[in-house]
């Protein structure tokens, strides 16, 4: 049996829940909401869910789980959507006054609210690679999702691979390069090493997909 945590401090761990629960393995699977340094000793794999990056660092920090949150990413598999990728990221701008506390993880860059306000949310069809029935689009649900601004592997860094993309023509003006090298603004799900990250919600959509990706890919060759 796996355990899978999901950081329930704030935001949608509920719809987590829900789509891990609903997976056709979950007799392997144990789900935990995790709230203390306690419940996460726990898991062998985690989940963070989307919500506001900056409250569920504070919240962690206050609980006492964000240094443990830290040590958990450096060994063991971690999924961040939308909140949860800023919280996974290394480096992130627009953070609000005070800063934003990291886990680092994935070695990339990421904006906070990357789509600025004119196009706060919005759904869109992903191009992905390697997801059950390849040829049914996924719906992705952004909500005030952050940007994806650099990947900056350095050698030492296990390689990132692209997952998911958007259509370059979805980029606003305000955000497309004239000379339409907008990568990696369209990288909206990415991996590193035992990392994954999704700048839209996978768990506010019926569709599972992405939970068992998460699964198969990353928690179940976890463990020897
Ligand atoms: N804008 C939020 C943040 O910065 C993320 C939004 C989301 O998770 N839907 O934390």
């Amino acid at each position: 049996e796996f355990v899978i945590g999901i950081l329930a401090l704030q935001g949608a761990f509920v719809e987590h829940q829900a789509a891990l629960e609903g997976l056709s393995l979950r007799e392997k699977l144990h789900v935990v909401l995790v709230k203390t340094p306690e419940d996460l000793e726990k898991c062998d794999a985690l989940v963070i869910p989307g919500g506001e990056s900056t409250t569920i660092a504070l919240l962690a920090r206050l609980s006492g789980v964000l240094d443990p949150l830290r040590e958990f990413v450096k060994s063991k598999p971690v999924w961040g959507t939308c909140a949860g990728a800023i919280l996974l990221s290394q480096a992130v701008e627009n953070a609000k006054k005070g800063g934003q506390d990291l886990l680092g993880g994935m070695s990339i860059k990421i904006a906070r609210n990357g789509w600025g306000s004119q196009v706060e949310s919005f759904e869109a069809a992903l191009e992905v690679n390697g997801l059950r029935k390849p040829d049914q689009p996924f719906n992705g649900v952004f909500i005030r999702a952050p940007v994806v601004l650099e990947l900056s592997p350095s050698s030492t860094d296990p390689p990132i691979q692209i997952i998911a993309k958007l259509s370059p023509n979805l980029l606003p003006p305000s955000l497309a390069s004239p000379d339409h090298s907008d990568e990696p603004k369209i990288f909206v799900a990415l991996r590193q090493g035992q990392h994954f990250l999704t700048t839209f919600h996978p768990e506010l959509t019926n569709d599972n997909r992405f939970h068992e990706y998460f699964v198969k890919e990353f928690v179940i060759p976890s463990k020897p």
